[in-house]
């Protein structure tokens, strides 16, 4: 602290004091105090947020106060310059009140000389640095140096308490990098955690001076865009977030891509309070990360509509998985060219005692989101292995039944000895189960991957490809993928929109399977034309409304024993 210059504010209006702390304080060797006075408190009081002297020292007695307002009047606004107080010797009562107050320190009158002056003062201004220092800690993000969540809720409610005043918008952007937990686990903390870094500088460089940035947990980031005039300008913001994030990112000689999903709430529009406002972003956030990350989503009624309906849905599931509310239907399959009966497709059906009926296709995703899949999926397998097996026992040996599979469901460590544990129960033969995968599996082409399914593959289980047509239909799947069927989607069968250009695309379809020794399936098939239609193209099998609807266990006994021609 040698040779530094302090700027002391006196506060005192007793001329004789005024010159005895300036002669003293003149005494001190190695350091300049610039000492200004002033007589009036109430002066200092108005003048005490815009004022920036170093230090305050002001005399307990002044005329009529007692200079206390002075200093609750400091904490009041946040100011942090120390205050020290000139107190009489007589009174200890006195120095413990200006103390609780929140004074920096107090000095008796009496003992007033160089030394303890300088002392005190520098003591005074060591502690405010120090916790400063302390508070900058705890509201900071370490790693990004972003502000952390504390002091993010901390601008939220000051934004919040503004904007209502001044009647101004402003959007809270909830961020989740896409992917982050995969980056971590495969390249490392160090990478991820300068990948967090990289993140944060990119958004400091995007954002204005006045917007708040935190780091609230592992990848996820807050913004706060203060007066926002509509939310075209924030459509704006996310989009370039958007870019800028997803320019290549060099770590190690290599480029790594990052990518953000983002919850947008809107204040007052979607809520006036702080819990609201997160609410709703993480709302807005989760309905990003669902429709395939690196977008940004506003909060929305309609969006809160379908969410409780989904917590409603995802809540009975858990209630009613392992009751009869399920149960298996089994759609049938013909063969094209004899119109024999092949097999089923297994599909699940949900009557919820609850809600009704529904349909697969809107509470399979929510199981898959929830991990309830796992269990379903278990029981799916069960059911329909023992359903095989009655029909093996009835003499329909050579039914063959499809399954089919989420994504999630193969990645369950035990799913193969599962599935085999239930072939070997009911004696069945692998070759008879298909299991219907859809392509969002074979996006991963590791080698591990292509392992699992040429091991599947291997025990004798055959593979469909399922909805071939609706996805990215990369024909690298199946050349890397051990398939056996490819199921053309409903889509191009039957619908209003199906004309030449689907037959052209079937066709093109059927031949590429059969030139890499995989049957074809069409599904969704409504009428005779369609049928006929697909049989002339060398379309190997059907199903649809034109040959018969999913049934239950009891009427595909029936179609069974119709159809199948005498058990044999
Ligand atoms: P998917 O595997 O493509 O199943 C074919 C869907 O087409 C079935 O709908 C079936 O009822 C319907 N369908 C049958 N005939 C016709 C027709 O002539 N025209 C039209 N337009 N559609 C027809 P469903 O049963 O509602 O299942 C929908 C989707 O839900 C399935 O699509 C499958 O992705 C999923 N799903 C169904 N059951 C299961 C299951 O047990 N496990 C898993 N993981 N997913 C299932
Ligand atoms: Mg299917
Ligand atoms: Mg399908």
């Amino acid at each position: 602290m040698n040779n530094e210059e302090i700027n002391v504010l006196l506060i005192d209006d007793d001329i004789v004091d005024i010159r005895l702390v300036k002669a003293l304080l003149k005494k001190v060797k190695h350091t300049r105090f610039k000492v200004e006075h002033i007589c009036d408190v109430n002066d200092a009081r108005l003048h005490l947020a815009a004022d920036n002297h170093d230090v305050y020292l002001m005399d307990y007695y002044l005329g009529e106060s007692d200079g206390l307002e002075l200093i609750r009047e400091a904490r009041r606004i946040g100011k942090t310059t120390p205050i020290i107080v000139i107190t009489g010797a007589e009174s200890e009562e006195v120095d413990e009140q200006v103390m609780n107050a929140g004074a920096a320190d107090y000095l008796p009158k009496e003992e007033l000389s160089a030394s303890l002056l300088d002392r005190t003062i520098k003591h005074a201004l060591e502690r405010t640095r120090y916790i400063k220092k302390l508070e900058y800690l705890a509201n900071r993000d370490p790693l990004t140096n972003l502000a952390n969540r504390a002091m993010f809720e901390e601008h939220l409610e000051r934004t919040l308490a503004i904007s209502k005043r001044r009647n101004q918008k402003f959007a809270v952007l909830l961020l989740d990098l896409d992917r982050f937990k995969e980056i971590n686990d495969t390249l490392g903390h160090n990478i991820g955690d300068m990948l967090l870094s990289i993140v944060a500088n990119r958004l400091t460089e995007l954002m204005r001076k006045e917007d708040i940035i935190a780091r609230i947990g592992g990848d996820e980031f807050t913004i706060l865009l203060s007066q926002v005039e509509n939310s075209e300008s924030v459509v704006a913001i996310c989009n370039k977030i958007l870019t800028h994030l997803t320019k290549p990112t060099p770590i190690n000689e290599s480029s790594l891509f990052v990518s953000t999903s983002i919850g947008v709430a809107m204040f007052p529009d979607n809520a006036d309070t702080p819990i609201g406002l997160m609410q709703k972003a993480d709302l807005a956030l989760y309905k990003a990360k669902t429709l395939g990350k690196n977008n940004f989503q506003f909060f929305s009624e309609e969006l809160r509509t379908k969410l409780q309906y989904e917590t409603e849905i995802e809540k009975a599931l858990r209630l009613e998985i392992n009751t009869p509310a399920f149960s298996m239907y089994y759609q049938p399959q013909y063969n094209l060219l004899d119109n024999r009966l092949d097999g089923f497709e297994a599909l699940i059906r949900w009557d919820s005692t609850v809600l009704g009926k529904i349909p697969p296709e809107q509470f399979i995703p929510i199981a898959e989101k929830s991990g309830l899949i796992l269990e379903l999926g278990d029981w799916i397998i069960e059911t329909v292995c023992r359903q095989l097996h009655e029909w093996n026992k009835a003499g329909y040996r050579d039914l063959n039944i499809a399954i089919n599979m989420s994504p999630k469901q193969l990645k369950k460590p035990n799913f193969y000895t599962h599935l085999n544990e239930q072939i070997i129960k009911y004696n069945l033969v692998p070759g008879k189960l298909t299991l219907e995968l859809t392509e969002s599996i074979f996006i991963d082409a590791s080698e591990h991957n292509i392992g699992f399914f040429k091991h599947l593959k291997q025990s004798g289980i055959s593979l469909a490809l399922d909805d071939f047509g609706t996805g990215y239909s990369a024909l690298a799947y199946l050349k890397n993928f051990p398939l056996d069927k490819l199921k053309i989607d409903r889509s191009f069968v039957s619908g209003p929109s199906v004309g030449q250009q689907e037959e052209v695309i079937n066709q093109a379809i059927i031949s590429l399977a059969h030139g890499l020794n995989m049957q074809v399936i069409a599904e969704g098939v409504e009428t005779k034309e369609q049928a006929n239609l697909l049989m002339q193209q060398g379309c190997d099998l059907a199903q649809g409304l034109y040959f018969n609807e999913p049934l239950n266990a009891e009427l595909a006994t029936k179609l069974l024993q119709k159809d199948y021609g005498a058990a044999s």
